[in-house]
């Protein structure tokens, strides 16, 4: 079951360019910054009450944020739904006919487990699911 919007995730070609605006414009405060090396990107978390937002710099050219960047430029990049269960939450779509991007949990920030769904699967919109590990 979803339990709420975790997080929005913006891809920005420069984390230390855009902090400023989401500190000194919005006034949010930086949590932390976080390399997540199996997806080649960078992460900044801003906490807004319950949500945050996660810009993503890519680490290096193969990164898939890369190549949004390249494609889109930059700008929201995907919307991440905290669940109690991934794997329900990964069958649910999967039986419902959705392409998942990752059939199976993978490590993400914070250490959380987390899998995509193709936006193509999702009317545009790159949707993450995050649950906490255990
Ligand atoms: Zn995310």
């Amino acid at each position: 079951m979803l339990e709420k919007i975790d997080h929005i995730g913006i891809a920005v070609k420069s984390i230390e360019a855009a902090r400023t605006f989401y500190e000194d414009v919005l006034g949010l405060t930086l949590e932390k910054v976080e390399t997540v090396k199996s997806q080649k990107v960078k992460t900044a978390f801003f906490r807004l009450g319950e949500l945050h937002i996660e810009l993503l710099e890519p680490t290096d050219d193969s990164s898939p944020i890369a190549g949004f960047l390249a494609k889109k430029g930059e700008g929201i990049h995907h919307i991440a739904y905290k669940t109690d269960n991934i794997a329900d939450q990964l069958e649910k779509a999967r039986s419902s006919g959705c392409k998942l991007i990752h059939e199976t949990p993978v490590p993400g920030a914070g250490g959380k487990e987390v899998a995509f769904l193709h936006p193509k699967s999702s009317f545009g919109v790159l949707t993450e699911f995050c649950a906490k590990k255990g």
